[in-house]
C-alpha cells in the first residue's frame, strides 16, 4: 500500500507542518492510515499524527473525520467526555501524492492489547467497570449531545488514556502507553534500525531527560506500570466511518464481529448499533474471548453464521424484526425462521459465564442483567448510553460483586 494513492513513507525523524512536528516512532494503522507518534515542537508535547492515504477517497474521509472531530471538540471544551481530541490538521505532500495527517492527543494501548496483554483471560470485573463507564461517557455524549454515530466500535478504536496528573508529573504524564511490553518490538509491526534508535534517542535526548534503562527498553520511552491498582480510564478513538445521525451514507457499517443483526438484515440503524458494540466490547473484556465470532460455514454466509450465533445466545428473532429488512429474504423464511440453519444450540448468557468462563453466579447474573437488554434484537428496546451509566453494576464495583 506505500504506492500512489496510499499510505506515506514515514521515516524517524520526519518533519512535518513545515518543521512542527518530528515523527517518533509508528503508533498503529488502520485501512485508511499510518498513526505516528510525533514530537509538536510548538507546545513541547506528544501528539499523535494520523497520516491519511493520498487517494481522493481517502482524503475525503479525512475530511470528513476532521468535520466531525472539530464538532466534537467544540461541543466539550473540557475534554472530560472520553472521546480522542483534535488538535490540528494539514496536507503534506508525498513522492505517494498529497496526505491529509491529523494531529490527536497521544493515547496510550488499546483495549486489544490490554485483553491480549492479559492472555486473552479477561482483565476482572472492577477493570472492565471502568472501562464500561468511560465508553459509555463518550458514546452519551456523541449520541445525545452531538447527534453522532460512530459505527465502529470495537477494542481497537478504544485507547487506554494516563491517569497520572501532568501538574504533579509533566513528564511522566507524557508517557502514556500503559503496558508493559516484554516483546521489546514497540514499532507496531516493524523494528527499528540501529540508525533509526540512534536517531530516536538522539531526538529525545533534546527534548527530555530520559533514564538508561527506558532507553534501552526497544529504543523507546515506555512507562513501565502492572495493571494492579490501576484506574483504567479510556477514550473513543477513529471517526473515519463515524456518521451524523440525520446523514448517514453507508448501509454496510461496523466490523464484523460487533455488527449490529438490524445491519446485516438491512433494516435501517441508529445510535443503537453502538449500543450493540458496546455489549461485545464488554464481554471480550470480561472473558477475553468475542461475544460473537461468525465464520464461513460450507454453503452458509457469514452472515448466516452471524445470525445463528445471536440466536443460540439470545433467542428467536422476533419475527417482525426478522422478516422486515431489505435483506431478509436472503436470511428467514416467512416464520422468521432462518431458511438454511434449522438446529441451533441455545446457551443462555449467564450459563455461558458460569460454565465456560468460571464466573461466580452472583458476577454472572449481574452481568447478564447489565448486557443483555443491550443486546436486544429490537434496537428501540436497547437502553442508551445514559440509561446504562445509571445501571447499579457500573455503581460500586465492590457492592455489586458482594
Ligand atoms: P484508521 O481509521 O486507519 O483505522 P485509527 O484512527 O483507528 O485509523 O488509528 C489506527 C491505530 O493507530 C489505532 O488502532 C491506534 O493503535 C493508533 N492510534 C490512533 N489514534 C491514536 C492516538 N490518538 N494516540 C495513540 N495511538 C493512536
Ligand atoms: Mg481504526
Amino acid at each position: 500500500s506505500y504506492r500512489k494513492g496510499g499510505y506515506h513513507a514515514v521515516r524517524v525523524g520526519d518533519a512535518f507542518a513545515g518543521g512542527r512536528y518530528i515523527a517518533q516512532r509508528k503508533l498503529g494503522w488502520g485501512y485508511f492510515s499510518t498513526v505516528w507518534l510525533a514530537y509538536d515542537t510548538l507546545s513541547a508535547r506528544f501528539v499523535a499524527l494520523k497520516i491519511q492515504k493520498s487517494a481522493k477517497e481517502y482524503s475525503h474521509a479525512a475530511l470528513h473525520e476532521i468535520g466531525l472531530l472539530s464538532a466534537i471538540a467544540e461541543g466539550d471544551p473540557s475534554n472530560s467526555n472520553c472521546v480522542v481530541r483534535l488538535l490540528d490538521y494539514f496536507k503534506h505532500s508525498g513522492p505517494n501524492g498529497q496526505h491529509y495527517c491529523i494531529v490527536l492527543e497521544f493515547l496510550g494501548d488499546s483495549l486489544l492489547r490490554l485483553i491480549r496483554y492479559n492472555h486473552n483471560k479477561g482483565i476482572g470485573l472492577d477493570r472492565v467497570k471502568n472501562i464500561c463507564r468511560s465508553i459509555l461517557v463518550a458514546l452519551d455524549s456523541l449520541h445525545r449531545k452531538l447527534g453522532i454515530i460512530h459505527s465502529d466500535l470495537k477494542p481497537e478504536n478504544v485507547l487506554l488514556v494516563s491517569t497520572i496528573n501532568p501538574e504533579k508529573d509533566p513528564v511522566k504524564s507524557n508517557f502514556i502507553p500503559i503496558l508493559e511490553r516484554p516483546e521489546g518490538n514497540l514499532n507496531g509491526g516493524f523494528p527499528f534500525t540501529v540508525n533509526e534508535k540512534k536517531l530516536m534517542i538522539k531526538t529525545r535526548r533534546a527534548l527530555v531527560k530520559i533514564s538508561k534503562r527506558r532507553v534501552s527498553m526497544g529504543g523507546y520511552v515506555e512507562f513501565e506500570r502492572s495493571l494492579d491498582g490501576i484506574d483504567l480510564r479510556c477514550k473513543v478513538v477513529d471517526f473515519g466511518n463515524a456518521c451524523w445521525f440525520d446523514k448517514q451514507f453507508a448501509d454496510e457499517i461496523q466490523t464484523r464481529q460487533y455488527r449490529a443483526p438490524e445491519v446485516i438484515i438491512g433494516s435501517g440503524y441508529s445510535f443503537s448499533v453502538d449500543m450493540w458494540s458496546f455489549a461485545c466490547i464488554a464481554f471480550e473484556l470480561a472473558t477475553g474471548d468475542l461475544l460473537f465470532a461468525p465464520k464461513n460455514r460450507p454453503g452458509l454466509t457469514e452472515d448466516e453464521d452471524h445470525l445463528a450465533l445471536m440466536m443460540e445466545l439470545l433467542g428467536k428473532m422476533p419475527r417482525n424484526i426478522a422478516t422486515t429488512g431489505s435483506r431478509s429474504n436472503d436470511f428467514f423464511d416467512k416464520y422468521g425462521d432462518l431458511k438454511r440453519i434449522r438446529r441451533l444450540k441455545s446457551w443462555a448468557l449467564d450459563r455461558l459465564l458460569v460454565e465456560k468462563y468460571n464466573f461466580s453466579e452472583a458476577d454472572a447474573r449481574s452481568f447478564t442483567e447489565f448486557l443483555r437488554p443491550l443486546l436486544d434484537f429490537d434496537p428501540e428496546k436497547r437502553p442508551t448510553a445514559a440509561q446504562c451509566l445509571q445501571n447499579p453494576w457500573l455503581q460500586e464495583p465492590k457492592e455489586a460483586d458482594a
